[in-house]
């Protein structure tokens, strides 16, 4: 007999997948990082420029490591010695990439992704540029509706990203948001991307892990 747990889990990735399809974002359900890994090289082309949003979630599962040792003309924000003046050159370069690659702060199971940005050099490129998204999440992402995205990404994701990113917010002090007005706030752009013109541009690989925050 399926464990319930089970049972729920696969309900739940079903109905994510099947809500996407309806606001033309395509789904794809993968048991561990090495069938991720070769979803990811099946949808992108060798000697295609590929960019990246930040992302924990795509060093964790190898991606990044992928793009690097890879085919790709990647646009590699990570490398080291990067300059400030580089990496914003980057950021406008990933508009024409053929190809972004991101993790998402929620996926609703209503089919939409919902997202926290402080300069938006991630939910940009989402939005508009290039002609292929790919978004990498774990299983642990996924939400009811935008009411608990909005919550999972404020009280969990974001003080945690602060944390990580050793900024000096309340968040960090207290483990919860106060929507504060501090100097190092990285809360600047809340996003919801609803549907799709373009029928698969956005991919989304959910992949059957707790990753990222
Ligand atoms: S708005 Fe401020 S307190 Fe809230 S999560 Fe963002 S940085 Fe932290």
């Amino acid at each position: 007999m399926v464990s319930p747990l089970l049972w729920y889990k696969e309900k739940q990735v079903e109905k994510t997948i099947n809500s996407l399809a309806k606001n033309n974002i395509l789904g794809f359900y993968v048991k561990n990082e090495h069938e991720l890994l070769e979803k990811v090289k099946e949808f992108i082309k060798e000697d295609s420029v590929v960019a990246v949003g930040d992302s924990i979630t795509l060093f964790e599962t190898g991606v990044i490591d992928l793009l690097r040792k890879g085919k790709y003309q990647f646009l590699d924000k990570y490398r080291e010695g990067i300059s400030r003046k580089e990496k914003d050159q980057i950021y406008r370069d990933s508009f024409s990439a053929d190809t972004f690659l991101s993790s998402t702060n929620a996926i609703t199971e209503e089919g939409e992704l919902y997202n926290i940005d402080g300069n938006g050099s991630r939910v940009a490129p989402m939005i508009y540029g290039p002609s292929q998204v790919i978004i990498v999440a774990g299983i642990n992402k996924i939400v009811k509706n935008i009411e608990e995205a909005t919550r999972r990404v404020r009280h969990y994701a974001a003080p945690l990203d602060a944390k990580r990113l050793n900024k000096n917010t309340p968040c960090v002090a207290l483990g919860y948001c106060i929507n504060c007005k501090s100097k190092d706030r990285i809360c600047n752009s809340f996003v919801t991307i609803a549907r799709q013109f373009i029928k698969g541009r956005i991919k989304v690989i959910l992949v059957d892990k707790e990753l990222g925050y």
